[in-house]
């Protein structure tokens, strides 16, 4: 038995094709009703913000940002470093995070 290797993936070779094929067809044919679009994960899968730059999870202080779909216990566990939060407040004696931008 032959099995073909070949160094391209799907998110390498179909991903682009299958993105320009939809942008075009919403382009000619855009949605009328976005609600209609509206789409809830089924269970065992997670929508997590994530951070464009370093692709790590978003925090709030992040302005480019995008959400991906991930099998339950595979988001990045890490926080985006280049946005960090800044401890601002106590309450109740524990520190608290507060989705502040710290100064770059
Ligand atoms: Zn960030």
């Amino acid at each position: 038995m032959i099995i073909a290797t070949s160094p391209l993936e799907g998110a390498r070779s179909a991903l682009p094709i299958w993105t320009e094929f939809m942008l075009k067809a919403y382009e000619l044919h855009p949605v009328r009703d976005a609600a209609r679009m509206s789409f809830t994960p089924p269970s065992g899968i997670e929508i997590v913000k994530i951070d464009a730059e370093s692709l790590l999870r978003a925090t709030p202080s992040c302005q480019n940002t995008f959400e991906e779909a991930f099998v339950d216990g595979t988001a990045p566990a890490t926080y985006c470093p280049f946005h960090p939060l800044k401890i601002t407040k106590r309450f109740n004696g524990h520190r608290a995070l507060a989705a502040v931008a710290v100064a770059q």
